[in-house]
């Protein structure tokens, strides 16, 4: 199974805040939404950031509610991480598992084409191991 496999099950709908956009805000997206981190884009489209709610935890942490107040870009983390299309499930676990984040915006041919989650990443992993156990088991009978 691939990352293409996820996206053209899921889409690739991203969501996406520009530089400006306060840490207030990014929160609010984050709960309406129901996701774990927005990519951070500039006027060109083109990803600068990206802010998941472990960087407004650490904005809390450190400034208290004035937290809040905060532009993105001042709690986003810049040099982001991505993967293609052709990546494996596997691939990306790792990936995941060393970077120690759970999202990976998605490149093909230098535009963003979708965001996959850690979560995304688990079922995945869990129908393919289906499909494996099914497979074994119609050989057994077969056999
Ligand atoms: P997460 O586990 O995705 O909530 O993110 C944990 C930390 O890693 C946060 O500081 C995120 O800004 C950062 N992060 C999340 N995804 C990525 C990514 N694809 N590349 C680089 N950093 C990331």
């Amino acid at each position: 199974m691939f990352v293409s496999d996820i996206l053209s099950q899921k889409g690739g709908l991203v969501f996406s805040v520009t530089p400006d956009t306060t840490a207030a805000e990014v929160a609010r997206q984050l709960s309406v939404k129901r996701i774990g981190s927005v990519l951070v884009l500039n006027d060109a489209g083109t990803v600068v950031g990206i802010a998941s709610e472990r960087d407004l935890v650490r904005a809390l942490a450190t400034h208290g509610v004035k937290a809040m107040e905060l532009e993105v870009r001042q709690i986003m983390t810049r040099e982001v991480v991505s993967c293609h299309p052709d990546d494996s499930i596997d691939e990306v676990m790792q990936t995941m598992t060393n970077g120690r984040f759970r999202h990976l915006p998605v490149i093909h041919h230098n535009e963003l084409v979708g965001l996959i989650s850690i979560g995304d990443v688990v079922k995945a992993r869990l129908e393919e191991t289906q499909h494996e156990t099914e497979a074994l088991k119609a050989y057994i009978v077969a056999g």
